[in-house]
């Protein structure tokens, strides 16, 4: 888990674009955007999959969410942006560190396939 890509970007080991940090979070541009606005946004404890969470780490969800919405209208998509957890690999996830997808400039389709 402390190995995956996200963790080494945390640490420094890797290079990200990085577009907001705190203490419990870090926020970075995906490298392989899906729309204008694509940024992952990841808590800093490693949890694998949102599922893995534990009542304790309810502050720091909801700290996720509060943040996610700053970040993208800081990004200038505050009023039109998607936010995506992909839970496990059927579901799409690929990093297995938890990590919210906030997209925006573009128009989404539902359902989202
Ligand atoms: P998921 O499929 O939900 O696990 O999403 C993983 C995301 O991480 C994908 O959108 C990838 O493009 C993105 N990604 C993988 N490696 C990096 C990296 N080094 N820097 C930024 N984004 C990455």
């Amino acid at each position: 888990m402390s190995d995956t890509i996200f963790a080494k970007i945390i640490d420094r080991q890797i290079p990200a674009d990085i577009v907001y940090e705190d203490d419990l979070c870090l926020a970075f541009n995906d490298i392989n955007p899906q729309a204008p606005v694509h940024i992952l946004l990841i808590p800093k404890k490693p949890i694998a999959k949102l599922v893995d969470s534990e009542t304790a780490d309810q502050d720091m969800l909801g700290h996720l969410m509060l943040k996610a919405a700053v970040i993208a209208r800081d990004q200038g998509v505050g009023e039109a942006f998607r936010l995506v957890v992909n839970n496990g690999a059927e579901a799409g996830q690929e990093v297995f560190h938890l990590h919210l997808h906030i997209l925006g400039g573009r128009s989404f389709n539902w359902p989202p396939g």
